[in-house]
């Protein structure tokens, strides 16, 4: 398993080191990045993160995730992180620019996407433009690709779209085909030396009970010869026409804005006077929706469709009506 993924992901991340969720596989990039720089000697620990980036639900994935309600309760624990404006125009890049002149040890993003924190979704070269700046600083590059990866954004990974090819990948849904729980963080050959020596206080320290567990990584073996024998990339085109031609109907619905598209993703917002995370529309859409008998999950004003790939054409238009009912109701 661990030979085919390495084959399947770029050369410059062939070493794998695994875990359970993506949470776990956030915290083990965090830890590599430190590592890194603590093996060279240098005090580097500071993480640059994008607004409004979700990275999950451990320590470490909150704090370099955007604060809110959800872990206000835990702010006392969560360290500190450089912000990064959502990387929509240049003042982002010139705010990155300034940020890695302090040195930092490394920016994490989610490439193409800002999954949890509403489907916000930015260009490609933007991407790349972030990932050159940071080269120029020396400042490593975490790419999270647990939503984004395998396929969700039209390519095996949201970062092939930009060119980049990060210091350290993380991914984890879509693995197993989301069946059971593993992680694997993908490292540079520079990440890999730098905790690779006879000293063994240089080691890479991170272990837990389900690393690799073999039942676990079984199933994703099963998903690597899914991708190599099976029309993978077809079936999500398809997928993905399928929902860019809903997205651009719904543009015409009452209240709905920012329609968007990218791979298999389509989302938009619906107005509403009280918008963001605690919107009182999204949980009256899910329930008309679940009446409906469909189990639809809105960012709080913000609608999306992030369907599995077997999705059937029939299926998608019963999610399409139910949804466009809601709305229009
Ligand atoms: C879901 C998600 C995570 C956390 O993964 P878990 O398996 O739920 O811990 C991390 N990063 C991104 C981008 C995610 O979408």
């Amino acid at each position: 398993m661990a030979e085919g993924l390495a084959a399947l992901f770029p050369p410059g991340l062939a070493h794998l080191f695994f875990s359970d969720s993506g949470s776990t596989a956030v915290e083990v990039a965090l830890k590599m990045a430190l590592g890194f720089w603590a093996a060279r000697g240098e005090a580097r620990h500071r993480i640059l993160v994008l607004d409004g980036s979700y990275h999950g639900d451990t320590i470490g994935a909150m704090s370099v995730g955007a604060r809110g309600v959800f872990n206000a309760a835990y702010a006392p624990l969560l360290f500190d992180v450089g912000t990064i404006p959502f990387p929509g125009d240049d003042d982002a890049l010139n705010a990155l620019e300034a940020a890695c002149r302090q040195r930092p040890a490394a920016l994490i993003v989610e490439p193409l996407v800002l999954g949890a924190g509403g489907m916000r979704m930015y260009a490609p070269d933007r991407l790349s433009a972030m990932a050159a700046i940071c080269a120029r600083h020396g400042v490593l590059l975490i790419a999270d690709e647990v939503m984004t990866g395998w396929g969700r954004t039209g390519t095996l990974t949201a970062c092939e779209q930009a060119g980049v090819v990060p210091e350290i990948m993380c991914l984890s849904k879509g693995l197993t085909g989301g069946s059971l729980p593993l992680a694997v963080t993908l490292a540079s050959e520079a990440i890999y030396d730098a905790h690779y020596a006879p000293d063994r206080a240089r080691m890479f320290f991170h272990s837990s009970s389900y690393t690799a567990n073999p039942i676990a990584c079984a199933a994703a073996a099963a998903n690597l010869t899914i991708w190599r024998e099976e029309p993978i990339l077809e079936r999500i085109a398809s997928v993905a026409a399928m929902q860019g031609e809903w997205v651009d109907r719904a543009a015409d619905w009452p209240g709905v804005v920012n329609t968007r598209c990218l791979g298999t993703i389509a989302a938009f917002e619906v107005e509403d006077s009280r918008p963001g995370y605690l919107s009182t529309l999204g949980p009256s859409i899910k329930a008309k929706c679940a009446a409906a008998g469909v189990l639809l999950r809105p960012l709080g004003n913000t609608v999306y469709v992030m369907p599995p790939y077997c999705v059937t054409a029939d299926d998608l238009a019963q999610v399409y009506g139910a949804i466009e009912a809601a709305i229009t109701a």
